[in-house]
Formats: C-alpha cells, sequence, structure tokens
C-alpha cells in the first residue's frame, strides 16, 4: 500500500526499481506500522484497521495512514487486485 503510494505521490522511486524502494519519510511510516502491527493483539490478522478498537496508531502517523489507505486503496485494485479482493472479502466477512 505504502509503496503504491510513495510512488504515485513522491516518485522518488523509477519503475525499474523494485516495489520495496521507499522514500526515508514512507519507509519511516511503514517500519512504524509493522511494529505497531506486531505490538497490537489482532498481530497479522488486522488488516482491517477500522474494526480494530484499539488506537494502535499515533495520531499524527494515523493520519499519514489513513492518507495512505485513502491513497492507494482503489489503486489496489489495479495493482494488486487478489490482495484487494481478499482485503475485501476479509472486511465482509468481520461484519
Ligand atoms: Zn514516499
Amino acid at each position: 500500500m505504502i509503496a503504491i503510494y510513495c510512488r504515485s505521490k513522491h516518485r522518488h522511486v523509477s519503475e525499474k526499481q523494485s516495489n520495496s524502494q521507499l522514500c526515508d519519510e514512507c519507509a519511516d511510516l511503514l517500519q512504524y506500522a509493522h511494529k505497531r502491527l506486531s505490538m497490537c493483539r489482532f498481530g497479522e490478522q488486522k488488516t482491517t484497521c477500522k474494526r480494530c478498537p484499539k488506537h494502535c496508531y499515533r495520531s499524527d502517523y494515523k493520519a499519514r495512514v489513513k492518507e495512505v489507505m485513502r491513497f492507494a486503496g482503489p489503486r489496489m485494485l489495479i495493482y494488486h487486485p487478489t490482495k484487494a479482493l481478499l482485503h475485501m472479502y476479509k472486511t465482509l466477512i468481520r461484519r
């Protein structure tokens, strides 16, 4: 998600480079998100952040993550259709 966001918004990465190449800001955000995920009791299962009762993200990071999600969400369908559909499916069955 962050890779899509970074590539589209910041354009630090050329198309030739791998998806994992992020700018410092995005790399920091990703690292933070992973750290929070590992600390959250839902762990990696917590794919649907909205449904997590705990406020895992610090407010400044939360705002950035929200922006990334809003930006990359629709684009997931283009770049990673299976991942996006899986995410939607998981959201639905958790209702
Ligand atoms: Zn970036």
